[in-house]
């Protein structure tokens, strides 16, 4: 299998132009060619037509929320707009709040900031540090790594029935692995947590840009996710879900536009009013253009339909998986199984290799962009390597000498844009 022949596969057009398609690159081995960015795990390259509406946009754009003029009334607007289509896009319940952040790193640690006393949080030790570090100042218990949904729910359930019978409690658990690509049984995790009275937020980081995402129906009390994933620019992303405890909570940023009133006390100090709503955690002058481009991204998927965009993915994912298939030095790294369901997300080691040096060569003679290194997820590719938890190994560290295990792997990605 090579890329040409991927993209001459005409059942796989993509149903998405993204921008930047086409880009020739030089090779090391002389001359040029197109070249195929399979890094969608860590950034998706913006669809054109979300490019085509921030550049719509632009020339209108100003100050929400406090400008009298046409183009911040406007802005208001169209922000708010964009809150209601993330909304939409979520299938969110009419009483949850749209939080625009800066990313799904950023949006996990609002809300870690905002759990209430004495929160319990569990989470597997297989999550993007993104969804495993941000609890650390609460009482956390990380669960094993599980070998299949089955067991990551029942791990989950013993973790939850062992804890104390009574204080709030909070589970973090992806969708979609950044790793293996797997997904995870979110609905039936959800219920679990909810049967022994504990709330979960779902990272969503790789799920939503390759499958729809109903709040409603998994019935998550939280979504995490960030607009780069999703074929919209860097720099924005979201937290949706219940308010109360993000009402309950200080503002994540102290500053203007999260203060409804704020007044002098006769003592000298300042006493402030908070917004009850989203606006109480994005203080300062929010990212409107990321949030227009998330909420364009959000419809451009839409309007595809998930039903196509899914059965293209996963066509890719047979051919990319059958073609490693045939390279006997390749194993994929995996822990649910052949079997699993599963995004564009494909993780391997190339025994005899070392995994920073055949990512660089695919660049460099081959025009092919891959990651390599241990993904953000430690623990997890340590697990899957069946590497000593205290190696290093991340991107371009020094790898294990012939004959040894690999330290860290190489990561191909793509979706419904590539
Ligand atoms: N969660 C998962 C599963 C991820 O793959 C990533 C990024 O790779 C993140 C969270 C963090 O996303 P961001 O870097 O946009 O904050």
């Amino acid at each position: 299998m090579s890329v040409s022949t991927l993209a001459a596969d005409q059942s796989v057009c993509a149903p998405l132009p993204v921008l930047g398609r086409g880009v020739t690159v030089p090779l090391v081995t002389g001359g040029d060619v197109t070249y195929a960015a399979l890094d969608y795990a860590a950034s998706a390259p913006a669809l054109q037509r979300v490019w085509d509406d921030v550049a719509a946009y632009a020339p209108y754009y100003g100050s929400v929320h406090r400008g009298a003029g046409y183009l911040s009334q406007l802005s208001t607007d169209l922000f708010e707009n964009a809150r209601r289509t993330v909304a939409e896009f979520l299938d969110c319940r009419d009483t949850d709040q749209v939080v625009f952040t800066r990313s799904t790193t950023d949006s996990l640690n609002l809300l870690a900031a905002a759990l209430p006393a004495d929160c319990q949080v569990f989470v597997f030790e297989t999550e993007h540090h993104a969804s495993l570090l941000p609890w650390r100042a609460a009482q956390v218990t990380y669960l094993d790594a599980p070998s299949s949904p089955g067991q990551a729910v029942e791990t989950l359930e013993r973790a939850l029935a062992d804890r104390a019978p009574y204080g709030p409690a909070l589970v973090c658990v992806t969708g979609a692995s950044n790793v293996t690509g797997e997904l995870w049984p979110v609905q039936e995790l959800a219920a679990a947590a909810h049967v022994h009275g504990a709330r979960i937020v779902l990272d969503a980081a790789q799920l939503a840009p390759h499958h729809p995402v109903s709040v409603k129906d998994l019935d998550v009390d939280w979504v995490a996710f960030s607009g780069h994933k999703l074929y919209a620019p860097f720099g924005s992303g979201v937290l949706a879900g219940r308010a109360d405890w993000l009402r309950q909570a200080e503002p994540y940023l102290a500053g203007g536009g999260a203060s409804r009133k704020v007044t002098r006390r006769t003592d000298g100090g300042v006493d402030v009013e908070w917004h009850d709503t989203a606006a109480r955690h994005e203080a300062g002058s929010p990212n409107v253009i990321g949030a227009y481009a998330i909420a364009s991204a959000c419809k451009a998927l839409t309007e595809a339909g998930f039903d196509t965009l899914v059965a293209r993915e996963q066509h890719l994912i047979r051919k990319v998986r059958e073609g490693l298939a045939d390279v006997p030095e390749v194993r994929i790294l995996s822990l649910f199984g052949d079997d699993a369901a599963r995004v564009g997300v494909i993780s391997f080691v190339v025994e005899g290799w070392n995994s920073s040096h055949f990512a660089a060569a695919l660049s460099a003679e081959y025009g092919i962009g891959v990651r390599d290194g241990l993904f953000c997820a430690h623990p997890l590719v340590r697990t899957l390597l069946g590497s000593d938890p205290q190696t290093q190994g991340e991107c371009g560290a020094p790898e294990a000498a012939p004959g040894e295990k690999s330290l860290n792997a190489i990561r191909v990605s793509f979706g419904a844009g590539t």
